[in-house]
């Protein structure tokens, strides 16, 4: 397939896929179930499966022993084909392509509550609403936190401020790996073993820089290797140890908002308006923003999915990607290039931070908040 469907199928679920044996001239592939932590009974090796035409010609589709995660499942298969038809567009040198007849729609939904769909037109008319111009520069003058010039700084400056002395963040330059490096809020940074049993060694900085960026994941984990109920070994059907699952974090205070549909410049309006708590906003390197929404509380999965479907029900229809609202997220370091991106001057793209509020307060939206400088 001249788009590989399969990488970026393990790019979205964040992890490599078993190989089954082929059946009916498809590719079958076994992972991680994204709505595994809505299981009501324990995941099994094999319950996700995805199939996928060795052509590339039909698009991928799954299926899962459970039915409950149904919802997420949904969310991961349009965002698969959203990237799918993105990769292929960009092959085709940027000109839409038409949908071929043979594209299979998303599994029939389940009974389940209304799902919150995008309305462009509703989300205009929402960033019509901010009444002023939320802009990058804005935003560093409305920051509490004062966002130095250096870049170096950010990245400490960021785990920092939103994370307690002593926790513990993972940082990634290769977003498929178990996490490359360690903050520890407030002390020191560590660059980690690749296999349990080694030993992490202190380093003096995060990475700043990576040929896709840099990345962490905005819960604290605790650091150590912990059998992943949802990622098996076939051979063994022992789940594998990991550090970045949801076992492995004690608490999951953010939810990571950002739009594949709007431009940031109606993103940035809509986030001006909102009520959330909202404690940092980071560019991606990109065309993306990433903001993160704090979630006081919030200890466990299931805490963190009440959340999320308030979450996806006011947010998703104006923009918000649903597939990025998971307990275990991934998001872009600020601070570090992304060299596979470049400035409009031609040099690597800078994941920019451009606010950060270690104590945001709810029912404060950004356009009422006042310049600090
Ligand atoms: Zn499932």
């Amino acid at each position: 397939m001249r788009v590989n469907h399969i990488a970026l199928a393990e790019q979205l679920l964040g992890c490599a896929l078993d190989y089954g044996p082929p059946s009916g001239g498809k590719i079958i592939a076994y992972g991680p179930c994204p709505g595994a932590h809505l299981h009501t009974t324990p995941s099994g090796p094999k319950h996700f499966r995805m199939i996928f035409d060795p052509e590339g010609h039909e698009m991928p589709h799954e299926h899962c022993f459970h039915s409950s995660c149904q919802g997420e499942r949904d969310a991961f298969i349009r965002s698969l084909i959203r990237a799918i038809r993105a990769a292929e567009r960009a092959e085709n040198g940027g000109k839409p392509l038409p949908r071929p007849q043979n594209t299979p729609r998303p599994a029939a939904p389940a009974p389940r509550p209304e799902k919150p769909t995008f309305s462009r037109e509703l989300a205009y008319q929402v960033a019509a609403t901010c009444p002023r111009d939320i802009t990058e520069e804005l935003l560093r003058r409305l920051s509490p936190i004062e966002i130095p010039p250096d870049r170096h700084r950010w990245p400490e400056l960021l785990i920092d401020t939103l994370f307690q002395p002593g926790e513990r963040i993972l940082v990634f330059t290769n977003m498929r790996s178990q996490g490359q490096y360690l903050r520890v809020a407030g002390r020191g940074n560590y660059r980690l073993a690749t296999r349990p049993g080694e030993h992490a060694t202190p380093c003096t900085h995060l990475p700043d820089r990576g040929p896709e960026g840099v990345w962490y994941l905005c819960a604290p984990v605790t650091g150590t290797w912990l059998p992943n109920p949802n990622n098996l070994d076939p051979a063994t059907r022992q789940p594998r140890p990991g550090r970045r699952h949801a076992e492995c974090c004690h608490r999951f205070p953010f939810a990571v908002l950002e739009s594949d549909t709007l431009s940031p410049r109606i993103w940035l309006q809509i986030l001006g308006i909102l009520r959330d708590r909202i404690a940092a906003i980071y560019t991606s390197g990109s065309k993306s923003v990433h903001t993160l929404l704090h979630l006081p509380g919030c200890a466990t999965t299931a805490e963190f999915n009440r959340h999320r479907q308030e979450l996806l029900r006011r947010l998703v229809p104006v923009g918000a990607d649903p597939a990025a609202i998971t307990p275990v997220r991934l998001t872009r370091l600020p601070g570090a290039l992304r060299l596979n991106k470049t400035e409009p001057d031609g040099s690597p793209a800078l994941q920019r931070l451009l606010y950060l509020n270690p104590d945001p307060q709810p029912h404060q939206p950004l356009h009422t908040m006042p310049c600090l400088r």
